[in-house]
Parts: C-alpha cells; structure tokens; sequence
C-alpha cells in the first residue's frame, strides 16, 4: 500500500542527530550502543555502555526476542499504517507549536474582543495541508486535537499556553546496580511536548496515536517517568522540576478503544509514587538481560472487550525468524 508521508518540519528526528546539550552527555552518547556486551571496548579502548530509550525499554518488555531483533540485530520491522499515521500526526503537532507563535498573540487579542471564531481560525491555520489528502484518518485525529489544544486557549486565556519545549532532544548518563557490579548506561529521548505549570515547573505531555483504556495508565507512567528521570539525571534545569505529566490519545476510540481521551496527573501524589522503582527496575533488568545475553521470545495473549483474544505476536515483525513459532504454526 502506498502512504501518504507528511512532514512541513525542516528536519526529521533522525537528521536532527544527537543534540546532546554538553560536551559531557554527548561524549557518553558515542560511547553508547544498543548492542552492549560486558566487557565492550571502542577502538580507542573506553568502555562501551548501553543505550537505552522509551522505546528500547518499551520494545524489552514487549518481548525481548523482539527487543533484540529490533535494537541489537537491527532488522528493521515492516512499516505499518499505525507508524505512518502516528508520524504523521505528530509532525503537525511539533510543527503547530513552532508555528502558532507567530499568531498567538493576535489569538489572543480577537478572543479578549470576543471574537472567538476568528482567534479559533487564525490558530488553526497555521496547520499544513499534504499535497495530496491523508489515507489513514490523520485528519480527523488533527483535528480533535488541535480541539483540545484551543478549549486550554479559552480557559488560559492564552497565558502559560505554548509549549516551552517541542520535541524536546534529551540526554542523561546513570549508573545502574546489577547484582552487586555497577554499570553505566546512557539513556536518550525526544519528548513530544513540555508545558509550563505557572508556577515555576513543567508539565511533560506525550501524544498517542492508537486505542486508549484506563489499563494504559500505568504503561504511561512508566513512559512519563522515564523522559522525568532523563531531565532530572541530564541536569535540564530549564525544564525542572517536573511537577505533573499527561498523556493525550486523540484516536483513543479506534481498535476497541474507551474513548478520545487526555489525563494529567501530578507527579507528587500517591497513585504516582511507584513509577521511579519500577521504571528503574524495569532499566536493571535490561541491564542484566544484556549481561546473560537471555532475550527469550515471550508470546502473550489478552482478552480484549469485546471478548477477542489478542497477542503481541499479532504485531510483531519477526514472527517468521522467531523460535516460538514454528513453520507448522506459522502456515496455519
Ligand atoms: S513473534 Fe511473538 S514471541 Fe516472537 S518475537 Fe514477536 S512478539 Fe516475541
């Protein structure tokens, strides 16, 4: 199937490099690799350590025969319509924020004259047209939202309503404790938006493209807690402290979804306060995975509402070169 690829940004995140903010980060950058061993050296004899992001650490606890296909092999998985779909979006949504600055202040000044139709409009044209219409809905999740990004127009009043951060290149050196030896790792991420709290901190916002239930709440806190420990650990000033973090999923009705949803949470209440230890966790754990070389396939099944089963094995690209599978189950 032929996709319709849209990006009105000057770069693409890959082109964009590393973007590490000192000397120090990016240095640990290029130490850095997916594909760690213990004992790994570069040529100039500094010891490697292990590159970790959201993904990666999403991609481990996905599957780890998956994780080391996808980061350690580098086979590349199939391009899919959720892929072009979620790239789509949020191309728009990093170049809206960029964009809307030249506007937003004439926004304002309609919305105070009460002429609320126009401040809406001006602020929605700043968003870009493909030369050719979406094939997989894009517009439609643009849409709802680019809504909610104008009701927090007219309930801010346009104060504290940019973003502060926009695809926000991060970098972070730790030291992780594995069964008694300590390992340093690098960890790395783009965070899709930050906002100002208007009160002196920040708000990290991440968008999804695909189904939203209120099981994903905690996935997504262990994703908030990941970019929170990058900012913090990488000395982003600037951006500290995380005071609450949110998640919006404007297509959260598609595949058996509840409902278009967005959540804030604040990162000092109880619900909250179990996403450092896990997240760190969950980082040992890959750490150790690395040290034994254990990246077992791991098939799982759900139940999914409306009673179907589902299995990560369903969206997984390797299915054909994975040992959990055999040619007899494959053919079937
Ligand atoms: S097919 Fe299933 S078990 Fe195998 S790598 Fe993919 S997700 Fe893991």
């Amino acid at each position: 199937m032929t996709f319709v690829k849209f990006n009105p940004n000057k770069t693409t995140l890959l082109e964009r490099g590393a973007e590490a903010p000192n000397e120090e980060l990016q240095k640990s950058y290029d130490e850095s690799t997916y594909a760690w061993q213990p004992g790994m050296q570069m040529p100039c004899g500094t010891p490697n350590k292990l590159r970790i992001t959201k993904s990666s650490l999403g991609n481990y606890g996905w599957c780890p025969y998956a994780y080391k296909m996808n980061h350690i092999y580098k086979l590349k998985q199939e391009e899919n319509e959720d892929m072009v779909r979620g790239t789509n979006v949020h191309n728009i949504v990093e170049y809206f924020w960029d964009a809307v600055r030249d506007v937003k202040d004439d926004a304002v000044e309609l919305l105070e004259k009460g002429e609320k139709r126009q401040a809406k409009n001006l602020l929605y044209s700043v968003i870009p047209k493909p030369p050719q219409p979406y094939l997989l809905g894009e517009e439609e999740v643009i849409n709802q939202w680019f809504e909610w990004q104008w009701n927090r127009f007219v309930i801010t009043e346009g104060v504290d309503w940019m973003a502060t951060g926009n695809e926000v290149s991060a970098h972070a050196k730790l030291d992780v404790e594995v069964d008694g030896e300590v390992y340093p790792v690098h960890l790395r991420g783009f965070i899709d938006t930050i906002f100002p709290d208007g009160d002196g901190g920040s708000i990290l916002m991440e968008l999804k493209t695909g189904k939203w239930t209120n099981r994903k709440a905690k996935s997504m806190r262990e994703e908030m807690q990941f970019y929170k420990l990058m900012l913090e650990e990488g000395g982003y000033v600037k951006y500290l402290p995380v005071t609450h973090w949110a998640w919006e999923f404007p297509r959260g009705w598609a595949n058996g979804g509840t409902k278009a949803e967005w959540e804030l949470e604040d990162t000092s209440v109880r619900k909250t306060s179990y996403a450092p230890k896990t997240v760190m966790n969950n980082i040992k754990k890959l750490v150790k995975a690395h040290i034994t070389d254990s990246f077992e396939p791991t098939p799982k099944q759900w139940r999914g509402k409306d009673g179907e089963t589902g299995s990560n094995c369903h969206y997984c690209s390797y299915m054909d070169i994975c040992p959990a599978w055999s040619a007899d189950e494959l053919e079937e």
